[in-house]
């Protein structure tokens, strides 16, 4: 057993996938989670499999928190932050939970501290103004709870449902320019697995164009395009009716504007940066994004602090496991272990 400690904070899959990976060598890892849970976002994720698997990757999460949970050279603290560290080796740090507050001394850093959702509360949507319009992370949550999709007003299964891609990515206004890059491809799949569940359900598909992610995402997409109704067209805004809610938008194609009533609606809301007191603590760099700035392998292998997962910008968690998986590869060089 090498005498060595690192300290990882966050405990997402990019967190918990390199704390498995440096468990491997033998050393001594502690994870500061701030929330209850473990698993980060992707513990609120759904199967998105219908009659067989549409590798999603929900289950990666699942897997690394079991992994990390049986393994006696990793704990976790939840409810816990970082009050203070150093920005130098040996990194000495305050932690602060319900409980108690207590110090940990370690050898290396790895910032996996993740994403915020964007909140849509500022879109022309009525999010928390309408009680049937909600998020994609919203849906994720009650399929995985119920197993069904509802209306959240009379908990029947909606008749027609919308899904509006890039609700606060690729978004000008909000000088939110980048692509969240899982949002078309987890929409794509949970919209599958409504039409699976409910044949009669009628999916409107909102975008601007099409990301993938996941093997065999062209052959899931190919099928979802004879099942979804798909316009190329970004709403306007959405009103409730006494009928239900009426989506606006211009179809380009003939060069109208459009209103299409439907029961329920689905904001695909993507990644943005979570700011972070402890980056700055540890005197990270910040994009102009709000991202973590990765740092550069040399430049890390000699300072000892590492970052990984979304807290570097948007990534699926396959990748934010790999992430997590390299940021250990780095430790593992800067300790020699
Ligand atoms: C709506 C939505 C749907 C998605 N669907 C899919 C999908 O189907 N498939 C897929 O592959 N990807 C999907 N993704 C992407 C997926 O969520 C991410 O790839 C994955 O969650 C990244 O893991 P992470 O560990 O980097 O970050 P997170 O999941 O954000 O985990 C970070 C952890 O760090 C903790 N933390 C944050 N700050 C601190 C702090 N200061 N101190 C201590 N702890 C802290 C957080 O509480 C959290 O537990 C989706 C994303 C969104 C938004
Ligand atoms: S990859 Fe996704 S669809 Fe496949 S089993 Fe895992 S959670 Fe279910
Ligand atoms: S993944 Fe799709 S919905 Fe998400 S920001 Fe990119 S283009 Fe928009």
């Amino acid at each position: 057993m090498s005498d060595k400690k690192v300290l990882i904070i966050g405990a997402g899959v990019a967190g918990l996938s390199a704390a498995v990976a440096l468990s491997k060598n033998n050393v001594k890892i502690t994870i500061i989670e701030k929330s209850s849970f473990t698993g980060g976002h992707a513990a609120s994720f759904t199967c998105k499999a219908a009659e067989k698997c549409v590798k999603c990757g929900a289950c990666i999460a699942e897997d690394k928190l079991k992994k990390a949970k049986a393994d006696t050279n990793i704990r976790i603290f939840t409810n816990s932050v970082i009050k203070k560290i150093s920005a130098a080796p040996p990194f000495n740090a305050v932690v602060k939970n319900k409980a108690k507050q207590f110090d940990i001394t370690c050898n290396a850093v790895i910032m996996a501290t993740g994403f915020t959702l964007f909140n849509p509360i500022s879109k022309p949507y009525g999010y928390k103004k309408f009680d049937n319009v909600i998020t994609n992370f919203e849906l994720e949550k009650m399929i995985r709870e119920t197993n069904q999709i509802q209306k959240p007003t009379d908990k029947k299964i909606p008749n027609k449902i919308a899904f509006i891609q890039c609700v606060g990515s690729r978004d000008a206004s909000l000088n939110h320019l980048w692509c969240s890059k899982v949002c078309c491809g987890s929409a794509v799949r949970i919209a599958m697995l409504i039409k699976s569940k409910n044949p009669t359900t009628e999916i409107l598909f909102f975008y601007i164009d099409i990301q993938n992610f996941g093997k065999d995402f062209t052959s899931y997409y190919e099928q979802a395009k004879n099942n979804i109704k798909m316009i190329r067209a970004i709403p306007a805004d959405i009103f409730q009716t006494e009928q239900g809610l009426l989506i606006t938008y211009f179809d380009k194609k003939i060069d109208k504007p459009i209103e299409e009533p439907v029961d329920m609606a689905v904001l695909s809301v993507g990644i943005t940066p979570n700011k972070s007191e402890t980056a700055k603590m540890l005197n990270l760099k910040i994009e102009d994004t709000g991202f973590i700035n990765k740092p550069n392998i040399n430049e890390a292998i000699k300072s000892g602090i590492f970052a990984a997962g979304t807290a570097l910008g948007p990534m699926h968690i396959e990748e934010a496991a790999a992430s997590g998986a390299s940021a250990a590869l780095g430790v593992i060089k800067y300790l020699g272990v």
